[in-house]
């Protein structure tokens, strides 16, 4: 257990049963749990094949209550006089199935979405559920964020005749000119907000979203030339929202402290300053601790939701208590804390591949001087010399090599010498493991060491930010955790591209190079046996939140297949299943049909029958294996 570290990032959703599956308990403390293993195995059965996304909803439903419970007590508890609304910004997750479910467990608190683009802004305008009275304070909001055109500005002001609430945030001085133009134009009292640039900096991987030349939102002259241009249009009482945004995934709490004290004050300047602020929206950046280290600079935090929910409540507080204002509406627009639980991405091994333990190929006497050396090292290995035999077999490794490249040496030779150095990494390697310290010049040996476990699995479409920007997923076993994991593997996806793979991984203190791993069973491990009966299921979690927009077609492997999965009285129910791309929808991305490539094997079948190249049930099957791979899914198809 304490390898993966489950209890870290796990808590309360992810644990270990006594059977040594994982198990989950999508509702938290509250509700029944159930056995991931036995679930991906039920899902096969009904041939869902792998890789394969689960969504647990009861996850999402139970973060929100979460954000809204960590507001509602931090309010108790500071006395603070207005309320929370938060909103869920439809970019870390844009999937209907999950928009429609956060609405839908968001009611109860009137919790609204935000957009970010047009069409981010057709999916809230369809989803969010109109008001019968839009006025009273009951209406979840729509926060109307990123560059905006007319078109968009227009659709979002219109939208306030059907219902609901928009509120349109300035993110450049030209579109307070268009709202100020379309808002008379229709007679149409608009909710403006201002996002502000400020000077409190995010630190970690998103840290540049905030600060004086952060590529969003306005400085302070431009809020005051927006404040302005209201006033000369008689609009300054439309402005009632103050924004930023410091970045995604907020490690520290200081930097949640820093910014929201900035923003606290000059939203007390617009009230000063005649605008009927109302709002105080906080953005994004309460972080996830992917690693459960609370250490860990890009993927952990140093801080829970209740903090981050209690310094943002006491701080607006202090600070509208001073200046004798009224306390703003506070909004988050949280994303990532309240999707990355909820899906896991269920994969298989195909086939591993080690180095070799101990050498094979006989010995002989005759044989060439540089593999009787090494040979002899190998044989020598021992407490007191293995740092020095190291070294001594690598030389003799890199000697074998310009022996061969000038002709000295067989190719026969040469495999000797090399099977003989993996064999004498692994001798040193299980010596360096019993010591307490381990040499600089042998820190790497593991690594090198590492068995390639290769996984049915694309890294750019499933999980593009481990690939792009080493974000680290917690990775492990599904099942088999009752044994001892005494392999040590790094992940090869499918990809033809030497990026494709898994080889950074949470750990206590940072991060490490190998994943500990069970040795395939017989079958699995004869390379690429998708056949087998016996699999090897890993789990890649916390990754709701963002992969899946971002991911890509590299190689044209596509979507994969989602389940979403809902607790019941009874068990659990799949509630939907999302098929994956098959090869002709992907091909169709890149504008191949489908039917004219079948149409032009066709024709080359029988092109190669005349000419007697290919017998009719060659060209039976061939077509016949076409049409079917057309239908496919894109990933390996296992017969389990
Ligand atoms: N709001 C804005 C304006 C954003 O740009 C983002 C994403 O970076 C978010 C909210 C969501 O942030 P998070 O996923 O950290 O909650």
């Amino acid at each position: 257990e304490h390898l993966y570290r489950i209890k870290g990032w796990g808590e309360p959703y992810f644990s270990i049963n006594t059977v040594g599956h994982v198990t989950v308990s999508p509702e938290g403390d509250r509700g029944g749990s159930l056995d991931l293993y036995e679930l991906v195995e039920s899902l096969r059965r009904r041939n869902i094949g792998l890789p394969l996304l689960i969504r647990f909803s009861d996850i999402l439903a139970d973060r929100i209550e979460r954000l809204n419970a960590c507001f509602a007590k931090a309010i108790a508890r500071y006395n603070y006089p207005n309320v929370y609304r938060g909103v869920y910004p439809i970019k870390c997750n844009q999937h209907r199935h999950i928009v429609e479910s956060l609405v839908r467990y968001g009611k109860p608190f009137q919790f609204g979405l935000e957009a970010g683009s047009k069409p981010e802004l057709m999916i809230a305008l369809a989803t969010l559920e109109p008001a019968e009275n839009p006025q009273n304070n009951q209406s979840p909001l729509l926060i109307c964020n990123g560059y905006k055109d007319r078109e968009y500005i227009e659709t979002a002001l219109l939208a306030t005749r059907i219902g609901l609430k928009p509120i349109i945030v300035i993110e450049q001085l030209k579109e307070v000119d268009i709202a100020i133009e379309i808002s008379r134009q229709f007679g149409i009292k608009p909710i403006l907000g201002v996002r502000a640039k400020l000077s409190s900096k995010g630190i970690g991987r998103w840290g540049n979203s905030s600060g004086e030349r952060a590529k969003f939102g306005l400085t302070i002259p431009e809020i005051l030339a927006v404040v302005h241009r209201l006033q000369a249009s008689e609009m300054l009482d439309c402005l009632q929202l103050l924004h930023y945004h410091v970045g995604s995934q907020i490690s520290s709490i200081t930097v949640v402290k820093d910014a929201i004290r900035e923003a606290a004050q000059i939203y007390g300047e617009l009230v000063n300053l005649g605008a009927s602020m109302q709002y105080l929206d906080v953005g994004g950046g309460l972080g996830v601790d992917y690693d459960g280290s609370k250490t860990n600079f890009y993927v952990s935090k140093n801080y829970n939701m209740q903090n981050y929910a209690n310094d943002i409540v006491a701080e607006v507080q202090e600070a509208c208590a001073e200046r004798n204002i009224a306390a703003p509406v506070l909004i988050s627009e949280s994303g990532r804390a309240i999707t990355a639980h909820h899906s896991v991405l269920i994969f298989d091994v195909l086939g591993s591949s080690e180095v070799p333990r101990t050498p094979s190929l006989p010995g002989t006497e005759k044989e060439h001087l540089i593999v009787r050396n090494i040979r002899e090292t190998y044989n020598l290995i021992n407490e007191e010399n293995y740092q020095e035999t190291f070294h001594d077999a690598m030389q003799f490794k890199e000697e074998a090599i310009s022996l061969f490249n000038f002709g000295y040496l067989s190719l026969k030779e040469r495999a000797k010498v090399e099977e003989i150095y993996w064999a004498c990494c692994g001798k040193i390697s299980e010596i360096v493991k019993k010591q307490d310290y381990v040499p600089d010049d042998l820190e790497d040996l593991e690594k090198i060491m590492a068995s390639i476990y290769y996984v049915n699995l694309s890294v750019f479409q499933s999980a593009a930010d481990a690939w792009a920007i080493d974000q680290l997923f917690p990775i492990m076993p599904i099942h088999r955790l009752t044994e001892e994991p005494t392999q040590k593997g790094i992940l090869a996806d499918l990809t033809c591209d030497s990026d494709g793979k898994i080889d950074k991984f949470i750990d206590l203190k940072d991060v490490k190079d190998v994943l500990e791993l069970h040795p395939l069973k017989a079958e699995q491990s004869s390379s690429n046996n998708v056949d087998s009966k016996d699999p090897y299921y890993l789990g890649m979690f916390l990754v709701g939140a963002y992969q899946e927009i971002m991911g890509n077609l590299h190689n044209l492997f596509g979507d994969t297949n989602v389940v979403h999965i809902k607790m019941n009285p009874k068990g659990h129910q799949i509630e939907y299943l999302v098929k994956g791309d098959t090869i002709t929808e992907v091909l169709g991305y890149v504008q191949y049909n489908g039917e004219d490539l079948l149409e032009t094997i066709r024709h080359r079948t029988e092109q190669a029958l005349q000419d007697n190249r290919i017998t009719l049930e060659e060209a039976q099957l061939l077509l016949q294996d076409y049409e079917r791979s057309l239908r496919r899914y894109t990933y390996l198809v296992d017969s389990h």
